[in-house]
């Protein structure tokens, strides 16, 4: 028997009010309202009717578009209670400003740390919390100069690392930030999983064995590679979760202490677009997020760009029951590839393969063409021929057996433009629709078919 979603009563009238809101009074929403089939539908096949919010859609109607008209601006920016923040671009999206408000984006973290039994019994707000992220996505920038602590502290975070690229981390800077970890002793560590598993590869090189322990450690930023996960658990013996969001969305989905996924359903309403049945729907899907009461900047439909896979029971071990369930984030589009036959492969489909080889520090994958794959690998067992014929036949079980395959060995990769790590792509276009199921349907429909 498959699952049912369960939400509160309040989430269907939070989705109608917002859902009406936006259509009669926001710009941006303008040519959605004739699509709208009214209000003797159901919500959800009101929000399915409608189209999907790019980050071109942003670019047009910022800010005044997604802000309610008795709202004043300027007046917000002015007295700070509202900023501005540009979302890093990378090579595969646009780069886009966002209304940033403080508020409504603590409140949202705080009800998604009560979808993980670590971090509920923290006090929100005033847990010390150290960042290991690119100084280019949030904190301090500073490529020449090493900053001192003090000069990485706000409020109750202190960020690790004040450099754009992390591949130039010297021995110095990486011993500073696991002393520092034993000076500030964060209760939280966030961080970008590329990145303390970098670090966490020189404490094991190095023979650290004193690295502090935080109570839990929040992967965000990016896709937790399996490898990298490994790394990172030869020095921390924590519990860990990943949180799930964007800049244009706040907190989404909350890693719970079981691995599943659950949807901050207080701060968001989901939706999801299944793909077709031979790329792996309909329970692999594109997710489109509505934020709710975020007075300052209304955002429906948003299309955040990852696939993720829905949890058909509804079920977790953890006995969490509100809202969706996601068995898996499975990366972004952007890192999806093709196997030989053309079907879909996800960023989490060739992780796992990947992640099955120890001898592996960092991977990145680029398919050329229809059969041809070039695979970047940083590993001390360089240029082995045993490492390398395992590498040809896991990516061969991911790609088919005509796969043709190059292995190019490198001492180390960067980050891209963005900032962060790119584990796979296409070098050329991809477009979703094309992997979509027909028809639209709603997230009910998806999980009693899935
Ligand atoms: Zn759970």
């Amino acid at each position: 028997m498959k699952g049912k979603i369960k939400f509160a009563p309040e989430y269907y009238h939070r989705s109608r009010q917002t859902l009406e809101f936006a259509l009669s009074s926001l710009d941006a929403y303008k040519p959605w309202r004739e699509l709208d089939p009214g209000p003797n539908f159901p919500v959800d096949a009101r929000y399915a009717a409608l189209p999907v919010l790019t980050k071109a859609d942003i670019r047009r109607h910022f800010p005044r578009g997604f802000v309610p008209p008795d709202r004043d601006i300027d007046r917000g920016l002015e007295s700070g209670e509202i900023s501005f923040v540009q979302t890093s671009g990378s090579s595969d999206s646009v780069r886009v400003t966002n209304i940033w408000y403080q508020k409504w984006w603590d409140a949202a973290e705080e009800a998604s740390w009560g979808l993980n039994a670590h971090t509920a019994v923290l006090s929100h707000g005033d847990v010390p919390e150290a960042i290991l992220a690119n100084a280019r996505n949030v904190g301090f920038i500073s490529d020449d100069v090493d900053l001192p602590l003090e000069k990485r502290r706000l409020s109750r975070f202190l960020y690790l690392n004040e450099k754009t690229d992390p591949s130039r981390w010297s021995a110095a800077l990486m011993e500073r930030m696991l002393d520092e970890l034993g000076t500030f002793r964060p209760v939280i560590l966030e961080a970008n999983p590329s990145l303390l598993a970098r670090l966490c590869r020189y404490a094991v090189a190095s023979g650290r064995k004193d690295v502090y322990q935080p109570a839990v450690i929040i992967f965000t930023y990016e896709y937790p590679s399996v490898l990298h996960l490994r790394q990172i658990r030869r020095i921390f013996r924590v519990p860990m979760a990943s949180s799930y969001g964007s800049t244009e969305t706040g907190y989404v989905f909350m890693q719970c202490e079981a691995g599943r996924f659950h949807q901050n359903s207080r701060f968001c309403r989901v939706d999801m677009q299944p793909l077709k049945e031979e790329h792996g729907g309909p329970a692999l899907a594109r997710l489109l997020v509505t934020t709710f009461d975020n007075p300052w900047y209304y955002i429906l439909r948003f299309d955040v760009g990852d696939l993720v896979r829905v949890e058909s029971t509804m079920h977790c071990p953890c006995g969490r029951r509100d809202g969706v369930i996601l068995s898996a984030v499975e990366g972004r589009f952007t890192n999806a590839t093709l196997d030989c036959r053309g079907r879909l492969v996800t960023l989490r489909e060739l992780d796992e393969a990947m992640g099955t080889i120890e001898e592996i520090d960092e991977y990145r994958l680029e398919q050329t063409s229809a059969d041809r794959y070039v695979i970047h690998l940083v590993s001390e067992q360089k240029n082995s021929r045993a490492l390398s014929r395992k590498v040809q036949d896991r990516l061969r079980g991911v790609y088919g057996r005509d796969a043709d395959i190059t292995i190019a060995y490198a001492d180390g990769l960067a980050p891209e433009d963005s900032g962060k790590y790119s584990l796979a792509r296409t070098l050329f276009p991809l477009r979703i629709e094309d992997y979509l199921a027909a028809g639209g349907g709603t997230v009910e429909d998806r999980a009693s078919s899935a």
